[in-house]
């Protein structure tokens, strides 16, 4: 060990004790109560001999760790080895301006960024207004009936998009069309996805769009990659009558000025909001969007926002139709998105609310103006362009494509690489007549530039005054009202006002680790030179970048005990899909390709199943004892009725039920008995981080959530991180995305993301986290996630009864409270403890999860005990309250429970008429005198709202 100085020492471990929320006499306290003389013996009882790890995590240079401002140093150091030029790249991705009073109070905001997924809607109303106000701009821009509350970008939307006109539409071929101007990182994610479902996908030319005859659907880009603005109106016509469906992917800017697909027959519309104020970030996130026409919304992929009245006949916002989704349909699912991009969304709708339609279509005609006079500039100089019809982007015809591109780079630009004989070029909203300036030097060869208001005096629109957008778009009161800075700003506050996120309270979500996302971490996130790096910039500017993310790679296989990482995908979802396609490569390249039995446990997470059936394979469903372990026999039992044709096990450890299971080796041995692959989900791996590796213990692959276990905030919904570690045999197809430059393996699977690295620009977040902590901070977060999950389990065992434990009545890193004997006995269901903990100032545990009627509590390592305690007595009171309706004092129907959530409003009418007191219902521990949170809306009715299905913001009238 090198020698470190006292004040070196204090500095290095300030950080894992910020992070760690109980300091040592808290937890001593803890284990007191638990029986335990430390925090390694209560490990020791809880898990598994045969699994425990005890060698330190062999994390190399990241093992000590480092200061926050080191780590902040190393990394900026990292950063600085990126260069940050204009990329004028295109191809899906522009420059863009954040609006600084976004970027302020959104992006940089943890009111916003530290939120949960809204499934609590009573106390979610301003994301969900925000992520309303998202839907609402999308579909007045592309001119379709719905659009949902985001995708997790434009490659995956598109991709989804095929499945969703496979699903709905009549057609019985199964050919997909592609046209051949699409975005070629779109085209490929959509054939990776294509292939296991036996959809065969061919190219096209675009002028020949009348021509296709025998494909379920099409898919279009509009403008087309190369910038051409095409004409589609009659064609499309002509394809939809012989039963093909259309998609488009359409760029949000150009559809301010250009007809949108909604007005010429598109059937689904789907894209990138990126360009409306998202940064760059090497790729990612972004929201990606999809809209479709109202006939198919039952059949929508991913999250939905809806409107609906709350006990009290209000409007509220909720998520809508979540019977198709992965967590209630499983393998017949309409996708398996569970994670989103709602933080990116809320961004992008804060663009056009901030902007307005008069502000958009300012920024559009300002960058086709300046995109006209740039074609100006290049007739003058004698270029060909391939389209005289565009909105902001030109393809050059050049036999001096390789000269272009290195004069770009010498006057600070990148232009898009197409091949020998072409160059791109997209403008954006931060081009201006210095990039215009710039621009004309890269092309004339030391010509003397023309005078710009004399080209620009010139300048006319460059697409068909037929295509022009007559029809308005955001018109509702949201987009028009928010003008000035200082409405802007007050906007902002009163939505995140209406939220509990984790700056105000713990949120103990079972099994999605909301722990803290510290502000270190975050900085580095806006670095513009993280953030505003092109995910096709040339490689020699992206050192840093690429460095970091092996460094990261590096980090997360010494954590996993895998052999190789894919950063690829952009949620946990994504990251199962990848690792299944990874194991069907493995089989068919050794001949074995018919294995399609994937085995799941009952007690599995809904994106397993929807995942499963994704890839095509066949789900076969393995029980599960009364104590909620796997039930071994059984899963022995099916394994060996499909020996042959056993692809893979799916199986979340610790498991879902929050308990280390004793069977776990036996389980892997049993399945790679009968050539089957061992997938383990690692959602869960907050328990095993330094304690016990996947990788070690049987795991052929596993996802990880980078936005539970390793500090990326949950953002409302997403962003996301669900990266896949693989075992040595598997490393050789890990995923690739060759279309743009990415050819890691050549076995590799094909790209399940639109950039290589998938959501890039948030990775800084887990390397600033586990650089901080190095290997002893991170175990003992493990074990102090550990020791807060069993001592609310302790202290909460007398009053609810705790599902399943294992050994001396221990859980994992959560727990399961089953209220179903309570409900029986007084009507008191698991919903109305929850709705009643945010009378109390708090966030649900996870409801219904992965047990009907129980709730799943999860404190992570960060909460401090007296955050627990706080906790624990609020569920203390809830159970006296629940009492009092057993004994008859409460009224069965008329009482706190079933009324709760309690509004302001509610409680200070002047009719109360209900069987408790003001004051009960209020204020039902003394200590919230002091710090009271009101919810906005009561309790949020799903019933109604998905009767009434309304997914866009109230019009005009409804303000009145
Ligand atoms: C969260 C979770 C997933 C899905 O991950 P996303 O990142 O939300 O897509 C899968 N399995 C389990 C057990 C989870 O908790």
């Amino acid at each position: 060990m090198t020698r470190t100085s006292l004040t070196q020492l204090e500095a290095r471990d300030a950080f894992i004790a910020r992070h760690i929320g109980p300091d040592t006499a808290e937890q001593q306290s803890m284990l007191d109560t638990l029986g335990y003389a430390s925090r390694a013996a209560l490990i020791d009882a809880i898990v598994p001999a045969h699994i425990r790890n005890k060698s330190a995590l062999p994390l190399g240079q990241f093992f000590e760790p480092k200061p926050e401002q080191e780590a902040l140093a190393v990394l900026k150091g990292l950063a600085k080895k990126n260069r940050v030029l204009a990329s004028l790249i295109g191809q899906g991705y522009y420059g863009t301006y954040t609006p600084g009073v976004v970027l302020r109070n959104i992006f940089e905001n943890p009111a916003w960024y530290t939120a949960y997924t809204p499934y609590q809607p009573e106390i979610s109303q301003g994301r969900l207004e925000a992520i309303l106000n998202f839907q609402q701009a999308i579909a007045d821009l592309t001119g379709m009936g719905i659009a949902n509350a985001s995708m997790l970008d434009e490659g995956t939307s598109a991709a989804e998009a095929m499945t969703l006109i496979l699903r709905v539409g009549k057609s019985k071929s199964k050919a997909f069309y592609v046209a051949n101007d699409v975005l070629p990182q779109t085209l490929e994610v959509v054939r990776t996805r294509a292939e296991p479902l036996g959809i065969e996908v061919k190219t096209f030319d675009p002028a020949e769009l009348a021509g296709v005859t025998d494909a379920f659907g099409v898919l279009l880009q509009y403008p087309g990659v190369d910038g051409a603005v095409r004409d589609y109106r009659a064609d499309v016509e002509k394809v939809k009558a012989n039963g093909t469906m259309v998609v488009v992917a359409a760029d949000l800017l150009a559809l301010t000025l250009l007809s949108p697909p909604g007005e010429w027959g598109a059937d689904v519309v789907v894209g990138n909001s990126q360009r409306f104020g998202v940064p760059l970030g090497f790729g990612g996130p972004h929201a990606g969007y999809m809209a479709t026409r109202d006939d198919y919304k039952r059949s929508m992929p991913g999250r939905l926002v809806g409107v609906t009245v709350d006990q009290q006949g209000n409007t509220a916002y909720r998520l809508a139709l979540q019977t198709r989704e992965q967590h209630i349909r499983r393998e017949k699912a309409t996708s398996n998105i569970c994670t989103a991009q709602v933080l990116l969304a809320v961004i992008a709708s804060m663009y056009a609310v901030y902007h307005g339609p008069q502000g958009l279509k300012n920024i559009a005609q300002r960058v086709h103006r300046y995109t006209g006079v740039l074609a100006g500039y290049l007739r003058t100089l004698g270029y060909t362009l391939t389209s005289e019809s565009f909105f902001d982007t030109l393809t050059i015809r050049t036999d001096r494509a390789e000269a272009l591109h290195a004069a770009a780079v010498a006057n600070g630009i990148n232009l898009r690489k197409i091949d020998a004989q072409h160059v791109g070029v997209s403008l954006d909203e931060t081009t201006d007549r210095n990039t215009l300036a710039a621009l004309w030097n890269v092309f004339a060869e030391g010509k003397e530039a023309p005078d710009f208001a004399a080209v620009e005096a010139s300048v006319e629109q460059a697409f068909p005054e037929s295509l022009a957008r007559t029809s308005e778009y955001l018109t509702h009161p949201v987009f028009n009202r928010y003008h000035s800075e200082t409405e802007m700003l007050r906007y902002l506050r009163s939505l995140a006002d209406k939220d509990l996120a984790l700056d105000r309270t713990m949120i103990p979500l079972g099994s999605c680790t909301m722990k803290l996302n510290a502000t270190s971490e975050m900085i580095p996130v806006t670095w513009p030179e993280f953030s505003n790096i092109h995910p096709f910039a040339p490689d020699d500017q992206t050192v840093g970048y690429r460095e970091m993310i092996g460094q990261l790679e590096d980090m997360l296989c010494a954590v996993t005990g895998y052999a190789a990482v894919s950063l690829q995908p952009n949620a946990g979802s994504q990251g199962e899909y990848a690792g299944l396609l990874v194991i069907q490569k493995y089989h068919q390249s050794r001949g074995e390709g018919h294995r399609n039995i994937c085995l799941i446990p009952s007690s599995a997470h809904g994106t397993n199943p929807a995942s499963a059936s994704m890839v095509n394979m066949q789900v076969v469903v393995t029980a599960c004892d009364e104590n909620g372990n796997v039930d071994l026999a059984d899963l022995k039992a099916k394994a060996e009725q499909h020996s042959k044709n056993l692809a893979c096990v799916m199986v979340t450890y610790p498991s879902t039920h929050g308990v280390f299971e004793e069977g776990i080796k036996e389980l892997c041995d049993i399945v790679h008995s009968h050539g089957g692959q061992v997938y383990i989900d690692g959602a869960n791996m907050n328990a095993l981080v330094g304690v016990a590796a996947p990788g070690s213990f049987g795991g052929d692959v596993s996802h990880l959530n980078l936005h539970k276990t390793f500090c990326i905030p949950h953002g409302g919904g997403g962003p996301g991180v669900g990266p896949i570690g693989v075992g040595a045999h598997l490393a050789e197809f890990l995923p690739n995305q060759r279309s743009t430059g990415y050819a890691r393996n050549e076995n590799g699977i094909g790209a399940v993301s639109a950039a290589a690295f998938g959501s890039a620009s948030i990775l800084p977040i887990s390397w600033m986290y586990i650089a901080m902590m190095g290997g002893e901070g991170l175990t003992a977060a493990t074990e102090v996630a550990i020791l807060n999950a069993n001592y609310i389990a302790r202290r909460l065992a007398p009053h609810y009864p705790v599902l399943y434990s294992g050994h001396d009545g221990l859980v994992a890193h959560e727990c399961i409270l089953d209220l179903r004997p309570l409900t029986d006995a007084t009507g008191i269901s698991n919903e109305d403890v929850a709705k009643r903990l945010m009378d109390f100032g708090f966030h649900a545990p996870t409801m219904s999860f992965p047990v009907p009627g129980t709730l799943m509590i999860e404190p992570t390592e960060s909460e401090s005990k007296a955050e627990l305690d706080r906790f624990i007595d609020a569920m203390i009171a809830i159970r006296g309250e629940i009492a009092k309706v057993e004994s008859g004092e409460f009224d069965k129907a008329n009482n706190p429970l079933k009324f709760a959530p309690h509004t302001a409003e509610v409680l200070t009418s002047d009719n109360w008429d209900r069987k408790y007191s003001r004051e009960t219902a209020a204020y039902p521990l003394p200590s919230l005198r002091k710090n009271k949170y009101w919810p906005t809306v009561g309790r949020a009715d799903n019933v109604y709202g998905d009767r009434n299905l309304m997914c866009g913001c109230a019009p005009i009238s409804a303000y009145e």
